[in-house]
């Protein structure tokens, strides 16, 4: 999983880092995501669960959650 906040669209508001503050935190004016708390992320259902709050809040948009994605190592299926 990868975290990525465009600071571009970032309007500073810190919602993030007061609804997960163990995931977010504030960089000047613009939030920055905790990468050392994305392993925990897998397997923490609260910290899932306050993530989800985070993006369903932010004003901005400025969060992108994208899946690490399997990259060719599946075998063909035998019919
Ligand atoms: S909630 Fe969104 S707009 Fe507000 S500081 Fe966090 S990333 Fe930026």
């Amino acid at each position: 999983m990868k975290i990525t906040i465009d600071t571009s669209k970032c309007a500073g508001c810190s919602i993030c880092q007061h609804i997960a503050p163990t995931l977010f935190y504030m960089n000047g004016y613009h939030a920055e995501i905790s990468q050392k708390m994305l392993d925990q992320l897998q397997t923490d259902e609260i910290l899932q669960f306050k993530l989800q709050e985070v993006l369903d809040t932010c004003p901005a948009g400025a969060i992108t959650v994208t899946e690490d994605v399997d990259n060719g190592s599946a075998t063909p299926t035998d019919q």
